[in-house]
C-alpha cells in the first residue's frame, strides 16, 4: 500500500536545479576547429562491416568522421587514450555534463581520474532533429551497448555479434590482446546515429528507427591521441530489435582527417585533470 504524504504535491512542485551548470567548463574554440577542419585532408579510411567493428587511431589535433554510407545504421563507439587504455570514454559523466544526447560543441569526457575532454563534436548533420514528441533524440549517452549477457538473461540464447562482442574482438585484434583482457577495456558507448529516449509513462529506455540517411555524418576533433572502435550494431537502424541477425544491417565509414600544420596555432591538448588525488587523507 502506498503511503502518500499530505504534502506530496508540494514536494513534487519543488523546481529542479541543473546538477552541473557548464558555464565554467573550459569551452572549445569551435571557430578554430572549423577553420582547421576546412584545411583537413582525409589520410585514412576504415569501414565497420555490418554486425562487426573496426578500430582506428587519431592523433591529437586531427579529426575523425563517422558516415552513414548505405542505409540507416546505428554505431556504437568506444574511445581510449591511444597511449593508456585505462583512460577511456566516460559516458555517465558526459551525460551529466551535456545531457542525454550530444551534438555539435559537446565533448566526450574521459573516466576518472583523468576527466578531461577526449574529443569534441564539430559537425553533426542530424543536429536539426532536436527532441521529438516521444522524448527521443539522436546520438545518446544513455544506452550502454547491446551485449550477449543481457541477451542471455532476457532470451536465453547465445548471440556473438552484439556491439559488446564486436568491440571486444576489434580491440583484441588491434592491440594483440586475448579476448578476456580486451573485454575489460570495453565500456559504455556513444550511440552514434541512434534515436532513443525514456518513455514518459514508465521511464523505460526506448529506441526508434534512426532518422540517419546515407550521407549523414558526425565529425569529432581529437583532443588527445585516440584509439577508437566502432561497431555497426546488429540492430541496424534500431527500429525493431537488436542482438539478432533479423534487422537489415549496413556498414559505417570512418575517415581520419589531418589539418594543415599551422591551422591549430594556439591550441594545446587538454592537461590531465587538476585534482591532486589525495582524497582528504
Ligand atoms: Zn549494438
Amino acid at each position: 500500500m502506498m503511503n502518500t504524504p499530505i504534502d506530496a504535491e508540494d514536494r513534487r512542485a519543488v523546481p529542479p536545479v541543473i546538477c552541473y551548470p557548464t558555464e565554467t567548463l573550459p569551452h572549445p574554440d569551435l571557430a578554430l576547429y572549423r577553420k582547421a577542419l576546412g584545411s583537413a585532408q582525409v589520410t585514412h579510411r576504415v569501414t565497420a562491416p555490418p554486425r562487426d567493428a573496426c578500430t582506428f587511431e587519431v592523433p591529437a589535433g586531427h579529426f575523425f568522421r563517422i558516415t552513414c554510407t548505405e542505409a540507416p545504421q546505428v554505431g556504437d563507439l568506444n574511445l581510449w587514450n591511444a597511449n593508456d587504455l585505462s583512460e577511456r570514454f566516460f559516458s555517465g559523466k558526459t551525460r551529466a555534463l551535456h545531457g542525454t544526447h550530444v551534438s555539435t560543441g559537446d565533448r566526450l569526457w574521459s573516466a576518472l581520474p583523468h576527466l578531461r575532454p577526449m574529443a569534441t563534436i564539430v559537425e553533426d548533420t542530424l543536429d536539426w532533429y532536436g527532441i521529438d514528441s516521444f522524448g527521443g533524440s539522436v546520438h545518446d549517452v544513455i544506452g550502454t551497448r547491446c551485449d550477449p549477457y543481457t541477451h542471455a538473461l532476457l532470451s536465453g540464447g547465445a548471440y556473438h555479434h552484439c556491439c559488446h562482442s564486436n568491440l571486444t574482438r576489434a580491440l583484441a585484434n588491434a592491440r594483440n590482446l586475448d579476448l578476456i583482457e580486451a573485454e575489460r577495456h570495453v565500456h559504455d558507448v556513444l550511440n552514434v546515429f541512434m534515436c532513443t529516449g525514456f518513455t514518459h509513462d514508465t521511464g523505460q529506455y526506448f529506441m526508434k528507427a534512426s532518422p540517419v540517411r546515407p550521407g549523414d555524418f558526425l565529425t569529432f576533433f581529437a583532443e588527445i591521441d585516440l584509439l577508437g572502435a566502432l561497431s555497426a550494431c546488429p540492430g541496424g537502424d534500431c527500429g525493431s530489435e537488436h542482438s539478432s541477425d533479423t534487422a537489415r544491417c549496413a556498414p559505417l565509414g570512418v575517415e581520419i582527417l589531418s589539418p594543415d600544420e599551422t591551422s591549430l596555432n594556439g591550441w594545446a591538448a587538454p592537461a590531465p585533470n587538476g585534482y591532486d588525488r589525495s582524497h582528504g587523507r
